[in-house]
Parts: C-alpha cells; sequence; structure tokens
C-alpha cells in the first residue's frame, strides 16, 4: 500500500511499520530500560482493543502502514493481547511480529500458533541465570528458554534482541550467538540507546557497547560478511559462512534516521513519530468519532508525527522505551 500523498516528508520517509505498545506494564524492569527503584505499571487510561483495531484500519488505510509489531511494556501481559493478536492477523499486513521477554511464552503458543503468527522477537540479554536476574530485576531464565524452544518447534521464527552493556553483560556477546547459530536464531545486537535516564547520563558513555567493539569480540570466534540490508531496514546484517546470520541496530554507531519508517501508537492513545523526539500525538478522542469526521483529523496529526522526525542522526531523548515499546 502507498501512502496517500503529503504523508511523505522532505526525505522521502513515509510511515511503513507501526508498533503497536498493548501496556505500559511490564513484569521486568531491565536497567537498560528503567531506572532503579521504578516499577512498571499501566498507562492510567489504556486503549480496549475495539479502539486499538480502529487505530491500526485508520493507519493502514491513511498512512500506508504495511508491517506491524506488537509490543510493549510486556505485551503478553495485557488483558488486550489475547483479542487483538488474532484480530490483527486479519488486517491487510503483509507482516505482523511480536516483541516480548519471553516470560509468558508457554502459556501464549496455543494463542500464537492458532494466530498464524510466523515470527516473534525475545528480547534476552545473558544466558547466565545470575546476571539475568540482575539486568532484568525479575523473570526466570529457564522458563524464557523454554518458551523460545517451544517456540521454535512450533514453528514461529525466532530472533533474539540483546543490549549488551559493558558492566552487564559484555561476556555474553560470543555465547548469546553460539547460542543462537545452534538453534538458527538470528540474534540481533542493540546498541544501548540514549533513551529515557539514559539520556545526559554520564554512565552511558561507561556502558555503552558500540559496534566496532561487537565487531572485535565475534571476530576473534567467527569469520563474518557483511550482507544487504533493505531499503529502510534498522540492523546492518552479517552472514557467518555455513552458520547462519547475525545484526547490530547500530543506533549511534550508524544511525538509520535518514530511512526510518517507524510509527509508534503507545497504549495511552498517543502516536510518536520518532524516539528522538518527545513529541507524541493524541488520537484516543477521534477513535469514537464518526469515521468522516476521524480520517481527516487523524491524517492531521499524522502529518505532525511526520514533521517530528529527525534529519540524519539518533539523539536520543527522554521518552522512556517501556511507554513506546522500542
Ligand atoms: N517487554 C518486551 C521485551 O522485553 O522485548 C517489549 C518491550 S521492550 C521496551 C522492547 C525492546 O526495547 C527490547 O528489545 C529492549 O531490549 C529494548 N530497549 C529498551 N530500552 C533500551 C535502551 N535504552 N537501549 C536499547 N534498547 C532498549
Amino acid at each position: 500500500m502507498t501512502a496517500q500523498p503529503g504523508l511523505v516528508d522532505a526525505q522521502g520517509r513515509a510511515f511503513r511499520n507501526l508498533r503497536v505498545s498493548l501496556t505500559a506494564a511490564c513484569n521486568y524492569a531491565c536497567t537498560y530500560c528503567v531506572p532503579k527503584g521504578k516499577q512498571l505499571h499501566r498507562a492510567r487510561h489504556e486503549l480496549d482493543v475495539v479502539q486499538f483495531l480502529r487505530a491500526v484500519d485508520y493507519l493502514i488505510e491513511i498512512a500506508g502502514i504495511d508491517k506491524l509489531r506488537i509490543t510493549g511494556g510486556e505485551p503478553l501481559l495485557s488483558p488486550q493481547f489475547d483479542a487483538f493478536l488474532p484480530a490483527v492477523m486479519q488486517r491487510p499486513l503483509a507482516d505482523v511480529s511480536l516483541t516480548t521477554n519471553g516470560q509468558f511464552l508457554l502459556e501464549k503458543l496455543p494463542l500464537l500458533k492458532a494466530s498464524g503468527i510466523r515470527r516473534i522477537n525475545v528480547s534476552l540479554d545473558t544466558l547466565n541465570p545470575v546476571a539475568f536476574r540482575k539486568i532484568c530485576r525479575s523473570g526466570d531464565l529457564p522458563t524464557v528458554l523454554a518458551g523460545i524452544d517451544a517456540a521454535l518447534g512450533a514453528g514461529i521464527r525466532v530472533k533474539v534482541n540483546m543490549v549488551p552493556m559493558r558492566s552487564a553483560n559484555e561476556d555474553q556477546i560470543v555465547p548469546l550467538l553460539d547460542y543462537c547459530l545452534a538453534r538458527g536464531i538470528e540474534l540481533r545486537y542493540i546498541e544501548l540507546m540514549r533513551m529515557g535516564h539514559w539520556q545526559g547520563n554520564p554512565d552511558y558513555a561507561r556502558e555503552l557497547v558500540p559496534m566496532s567493539r561487537i565487531l572485535a569480540l565475534l571476530g576473534q570466534r567467527y569469520a563474518y560478511v557483511r550482507t544487504a540490508g533493505e531499503f529502510d531496514a534498522t540492523a546492518a546484517r552479517f552472514e557467518i559462512p555455513g552458520k547462519g546470520f547475525f545484526g547490530i541496530i547500530a543506533n549511534e554507531s550508524l544511525p538509520f534516521c535518514a530511512t526510518c519508517s517507524r510509527l509508534r501508537l503507545s497504549s495511552a492513545g498517543f502516536l510518536h513519530g520518532c524516539l528522538s523526539n518527545t513529541q507524541r500525538h493524541y488520537i484516543a478522542d477521534l477513535l469514537e468519532l464518526p469515521r468522516a469526521e476521524a480520517v481527516p483529523q487523524l491524517r492531521e496529526r499524522l502529518q505532525l508525527a511526520l514533521a517530528d522526525k529527525q534529519p540524519l542522526a539518533f539523539g536520543g531523548s527522554e521518552t522512556v522505551m517501556r511507554w513506546i515499546g522500542g
């Protein structure tokens, strides 16, 4: 589907990929996502499944969204998830995926299988159970690993997301790739982003493990070659011939803002056009209007959201990842 006139910016960018955060609540409080001592609660007024689906339908129609990722908070915690997933799978989308911490994957697997979802991303930052509890401040590593194996066994493609941090899990950069390659999983290293409590934080530079260091560590064990990515792919992708692939989402080292096609819908009903920008646009009010009134107003708000995109480099922002789903 192509975007309607006016919904393309001066850089030629349009919204194609929608991330829907089903709830701001999370059962984890990962150190890269949440400041110490904070708990993750649902937003005061979260959209219900009818509102989420209405928003998705309008955004497909007006903006030309063709890929959708369900995220959070922790999306599998959302009371909307069980109704939202099968319904969204019926929409005219080229791709539907899910990002989860994997803690409830085993319980939700029958629903995932029945929905026909083909791929999921699981956040997994270490294979060491002690470090796991330190990073996630909750959760149970064997349960997550069992969920990953069960998803693979059910024929669902799995990618693993890892955020390497100097003091927490740099030693896991190679072991996690060994684990993923052995299972046919594509591992994606995500450079620590200057979001939320990292914005302006002097510890940020100490904790960041840049792409160059990730590659240097991997190069001691594997010979890899860079592969071509899609036009708006955010990850630099590499192949280890005969063994598999991995990617690096290098927000700092290789910013991908120039081809960013992402739009985010928070559970509280706000559109976010750019992670580097604290601007957001409330649309929940429009979801109650008759269609003829809602569509032109939503179009205007989408134009504002598109204008929020940064011209080139990712600068980070005080926006908190858990509200908008990474
Ligand atoms: N709860 C789900 C999960 O754990 O996958 C979905 C939400 S989580 C916010 C989505 C992604 O954001 C995760 O892959 C996580 O690793 C990433 N993330 C959160 N804060 C980050 C940061 N400061 N830098 C880089 N990635 C971050």
